[in-house]
């Protein structure tokens, strides 16, 4: 009989394959995930340090977290989830990364198609947006205890990643639509699936057909429309999938 991950593998041994991540892919590296109950929002509130109040309120606050959310990042190494997702590209013909996290973290296992939906703590921006998307990279020189004004226009640099109330990036939202209408499959790895609108490319999905399967060591919202739901942490499903589809491929 067909195993639970052995299913799994089958549903996803696709030419195109989406793999849509939230913060528990990082969880066992180390960072926290936001809404669990000792996630990120049971210390901080989101309204303090993730919206345009509040860094409007507090700009130095706001950005000596965003700081200090950057350290822990360079700090940490991707996990064995993050190289299993990196590896799926060595067994499939195409595999695409839509992730919700700002960490970079798919990049630095190795993966070369990543959409961020929400940005990234390694990249800053004009709080005015003059210059449209123009982004600063870090520099030693801009990471001080308190924002530095614009090069350009003089306003407060920020961190480009995407805050309460605020819209995602255009281009990497219709570049996160098209891979999910052209994909046959979609993974789906450590997410609470209550951020909209990320969480609605996991039901657009589903209602075109394409298959889903989920990694997640508790109930989510996704749940009910997965094919398959592998109970478990990133850092150990996710090898063991790989594994499963590489025996998949062996066997042909
Ligand atoms: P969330 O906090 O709402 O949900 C986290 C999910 O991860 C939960 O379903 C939880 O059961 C699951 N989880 C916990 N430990 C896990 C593990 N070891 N392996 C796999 N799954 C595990 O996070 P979300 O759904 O990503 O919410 C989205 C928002 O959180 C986004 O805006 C994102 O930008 C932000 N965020 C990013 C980071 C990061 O970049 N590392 C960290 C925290 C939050
Ligand atoms: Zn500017």
């Amino acid at each position: 009989m067909e195993t639970r991950l052995q299913r799994a593998a089958h549903l996803l041994d696709v030419p195109h394959l989406v793999v849509f991540t939230g913060a528990g892919m990082s969880k066992d590296s180390g960072l926290d995930t936001f809404r669990d109950a000792d996630g990120v929002w049971s210390r901080n509130a989101p309204e303090d340090y993730a919206s345009p109040e509040g860094f409007r309120r507090n700009p130095r606050a706001v950005w000596r977290w965003y700081l200090e959310r950057r350290e822990q990042i360079l700090a940490a190494e991707p996990n064995a989830g993050h190289k299993a997702v990196a590896a799926l590209e060595q067994l499939l013909p195409r595999v695409t990364v839509i992730t919700q996290n700002i960490d970079g973290l798919h990049q630095r296992a190795g993966s070369r198609r990543v959409l961020e939906l929400h940005g990234s703590v390694h990249r800053y921006k004009c709080s005015k947006n003059c210059r449209g998307v123009s982004t600063l990279t870090p520099t030693p020189e801009l990471d001080q205890t308190e924002p530095l004004p614009c090069p350009y226009c003089g306003a407060l640099t920020r961190p480009d990643v995407v805050w309460f109330g605020e819209l995602l990036p255009a281009e990497v939202w219709k570049a996160a639509v098209r891979e999910i209408l052209a994909c046959e499959a979609v993974l789906v790895i450590g997410t609470s699936g209550q951020v909209e609108p990320a969480a609605s490319l996991v039901w657009y999905a589903r209602g075109r057909g394409k298959s889903l399967v989920e990694i997640n060591p508790a109930p989510t919202l996704i749940n009910d429309i997965a094919e398959v739901v592998l109970p478990g942490t990133a850092a150990e499903m996710t090898p063991a999938l790989l594994a499963a589809l590489a025996a998949l491929h062996a066997a042909d």
